[in-house]
């Protein structure tokens, strides 16, 4: 059996058609959606990341402020920073570009950004409407693992055995939540589950966030299983990969997401949903 991609690049085209629609008709009535982008210091990846999203967001429609601070940039400054933004009513979403240079105490920083414009979903307020399923914004990556089992008709999960592979507080654990909220029965496994097989193969979904290659094989998992490949590593040629062993699960599993061009660019899309959103909401 081959899966089904389930391709990430068209999903999200959809989706940010879909944004730029709405952000057409919330600029015409007179509040452009804004997003507020803030690098520190100068990691490569992050620079990426940041103009894919700058980039994005000019797509779309959105109006996007790059702010870009040098590696000496003090706690201080930033959290004025963040508190001017917060005050700025052409801005809707704040995002600060993680990580921060180690004398920035990260959490802090995302606790100072207004919950209402937090469309990372990384504040402990967001993290707490998700955990008592009330609205707020959802963290991007597990949100879009979870539009693309939208896509492919999996919205209920009833009856549905889920198997999140890693529990940091960005993807696994909100992504968990998530599953748990659309009825799935959930099973967390991470760096101290003793036999993660067992519990793969009998998954009908398996969401592999663990950023290390291979961590999921052909042999577990469940033929027909629907695999979703969070991770993002280099192969031994420097190409980009997943966690999921692609060329062997795909002979297995029902659909899988393919690395490139599967969950990296729903976290993207989403973001600028969560924008979108923010902005709808501020609007209203
Ligand atoms: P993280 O904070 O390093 O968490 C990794 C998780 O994997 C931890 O919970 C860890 O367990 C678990 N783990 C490590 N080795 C394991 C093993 N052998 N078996 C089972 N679990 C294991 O990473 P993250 O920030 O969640 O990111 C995970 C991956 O997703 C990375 O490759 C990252 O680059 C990628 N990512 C992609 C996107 C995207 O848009 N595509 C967005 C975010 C992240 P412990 O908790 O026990 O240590």
């Amino acid at each position: 059996m081959t899966a089904q991609l389930i391709d990430g690049n068209a999903l999200s085209r959809q989706l940010r058609a879909e944004v730029k629609a709405r952000a057409a008709a919330l600029t015409a009535r007179g509040t452009p959606p804004g997003l507020a982008v803030v690098l520190v210091g100068d990691n490569p990846a992050s620079q990426v990341y940041v103009r894919n999203k700058v980039k994005a967001c000019e797509e779309a429609g959105l109006h996007s402020v790059l702010e870009k601070y040098d590696a000496t940039l003090t706690e201080a400054a930033l959290l004025a920073r963040i508190d001017a933004l917060n005050a700025d009513r052409s801005i809707h979403g704040i995002l600060v570009q993680l990580p921060l240079p180690a004398h920035i105490d990260a959490q802090k920083v995302i606790e100072a950004i207004s919950p209402a414009k937090d469309v990372d979903g990384f504040h402990v307020a967001s993290a707490g409407a998700l955990m008592v399923g009330q609205p707020g914004f959802r963290p991007c990556t597990p949100y879009g693992c979870m539009k693309m089992l939208e896509a492919i008709g999996m919205k209920d999960l009833r009856g549905k055995h889920a198997v999140v592979i890693g529990r940091s507080n960005i993807v696994g654990k909100p992504m968990a939540l998530m599953l748990l909220a659309a009825n799935a029965t959930v099973t967390v496994c991470h760096s101290g589950t003793a036999d993660l097989a067992h519990f793969t193969r009998d998954a009908d979904i398996v969401v592999a966030a663990v950023g290390k290659r291979n961590v999921l094989t052909a042999g577990m998992v469940k033929p027909g299983a629907v695999v979703i490949d969070v991770g993002m590593n280099r192969d031994d040629a420097g190409k980009l990969c997943g966690d999921v062993d692609f060329a062997g699960v795909k002979e297995v599993a029902g659909w899988i997401t393919p690395v490139p061009g599967g969950v990296g660019p729903m976290t993207i899309a989403m973001l600028l949903v969560n924008t979108l959103e923010a902005a709808e909401r501020a609007s209203a």
